[in-house]
């Protein structure tokens, strides 16, 4: 008998496309199957709050190669198809139509999924979610001219989904438990932007508000009710609450998973030939000294092609800073670097924060933790090398746009 060389991969998103790619342009010529649970072939994400959302962009823009990539480049690409058990021991995974599947070496990129809001009536049709082309596709119906939205959570989801709502013409609400949008993530300073950007765009967006329950009419969402008793009336209510990663088949396996599917900066799991990469993947970084779960498309991108040259056997490991962006009416951003909630001393602001035009920083003592620019173009680079420099910045020199970031950037 000969041995399995079979390389298997998990979860056929962007991830999952982007490890099949580097595992052939690595040069692995054994048989390499992609394995994914959604019917449609791999697609990006983004442009389901965006062009596509917006009517911009067409569905085909969303996919990450093109259809005959597969099987020009020999990947056994097994799609409505779901892995529903792993033995790690056996090397083994078996599809929830019962057949199996060897490997040799396996990477999950099962990715995350959106977290249910859990409030009576929330099972009612028109309590939307967007993770999917699918679910897309449904809030392109939903989003009319007069169409009253309520969107449940103010994170970036449910802002970029407010922005496409009120594009479409919609009325739009938007309800948040804390005192701003995406406080979490930016803190108060940085978040009032986004507060004064939405009211600016005819949002009615209620800050520091709990859902008691969605309202119904016939099995239909009607509307939604807050604990303090005022009723917003609705014809759709997306949710966009954040989202759990996908570790069920990891979890069930006996791999280690603490918030995402534990790995190494190899990107290795805690089980012999099993590695992960993507929204799934809590790995340890090295420049951080501690274990991150990234949540966002540069990540899915390249956190694969790491993982596929592990996968063979190279020396390498994943270092690169966290970067996401998002676009919202006229506004395009980009945030790199990594800042746990509320993790930071101050926020320098070099530019005009009323215009939106301007890069924020901010700061643990006087170093860098991470950058956001915002209607500032082609400054990620210097950004991030100010970061990883771990150098103190003198805040008045950094907030002042008339010094070049690189100057401040020793050697
Ligand atoms: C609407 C939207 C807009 C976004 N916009 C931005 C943005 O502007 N900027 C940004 O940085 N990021 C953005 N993101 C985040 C980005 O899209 C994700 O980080 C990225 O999709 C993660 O890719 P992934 O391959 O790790 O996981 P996923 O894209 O979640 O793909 C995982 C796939 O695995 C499948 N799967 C799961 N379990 C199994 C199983 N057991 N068997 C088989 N298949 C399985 C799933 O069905 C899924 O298709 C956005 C996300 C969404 C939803």
């Amino acid at each position: 008998m000969t041995a399995n060389t079979a390389h298997v991969i998990v979860g056929a998103g962007l991830g999952g496309a982007k490890a099949a790619q580097a595992l052939r342009e690595q040069g692995f010529q054994g048989p390499l199957v992609l394995i994914g649970e959604e019917r449609e072939h791999p697609y990006e994400r983004p442009p389901l709050s965006k062009g596509y959302l917006l009517g911009k962009d067409p569905r085909e823009k969303a996919f990450v190669h093109p259809r005959q990539w597969y099987a020009d480049h020999d990947v056994d690409l097994r799609l409505g198809a779901t892995a529903s058990a792993l033995d790690p021991g056996a090397h083994r995974l078996t599809l929830s139509d019962g057949s199996r599947v060897d490997y040799a070496k396996l990477l999950l990129t099962t990715g995350a999924s959106p977290r249910p809001l859990q409030v009576p009536g929330a099972d009612l049709d028109g309590v939307l979610y967007l993770r999917t082309l699918a679910d897309s596709d449904r809030l392109k119906t939903v989003f009319r001219s007069g169409a009253r939205i309520t969107v449940v959570g103010a994170g970036w989801i449910g802002l970029e989904t407010a922005a496409a709502a009120r594009a479409a013409g919609a009325e739009v609400v938007v309800l948040e438990s804390a005192e701003l949008p995406l406080l979490r993530v930016l803190g108060p300073e940085a978040a009032q932007v986004f507060a004064d950007l939405h009211r600016d765009h005819g949002v009615d967006l209620r800050l520091g508000v709990q859902v008691d329950s969605i309202t119904g009419e016939s099995g239909t969402v009607t509307g939604v009710l807050l604990a303090d008793g005022t009723r917003i009336e609705s014809d759709a209510v997306v949710v966009g609450i954040g989202v759990a990663p996908n570790t069920g088949l990891a979890g069930a396996a006996g791999l280690s998973v603490d918030n995402g599917v534990v790995t190494d900066e190899r990107l290795r799991t805690s089980a012999p030939d099993i590695y992960a990469a993507g929204d799934v993947a809590s790995a340890r970084h090295p420049l951080l000294g501690r274990h991150i779960r990234v949540e966002h498309w540069a990540n899915a991108l390249n956190q694969p092609q790491t993982a596929a040259r592990a996968m063979l056997g190279q020396d390498v490991v994943y270092d690169r800073l966290p970067y996401f962006f998002s676009d919202q009416y006229d506004l395009g951003m980009e945030y790199t670097g990594y800042v746990e909630p509320g993790g930071y001393d101050r926020v320098v602001f070099r530019g005009d924060t009323a215009a939106r035009e301007f890069i924020a920083f901010w700061l643990a003592g006087d170093r860098v933790l991470a950058g956001m620019n915002v209607n500032v173009w082609d400054v990620v680079e210097p950004v991030q090398a100010l970061i990883r420099s771990g150098a103190a910045v003198d805040p008045a020199r950094l907030a002042d746009p008339q010094v070049a970031l690189e100057s401040l950037i020793p050697g």
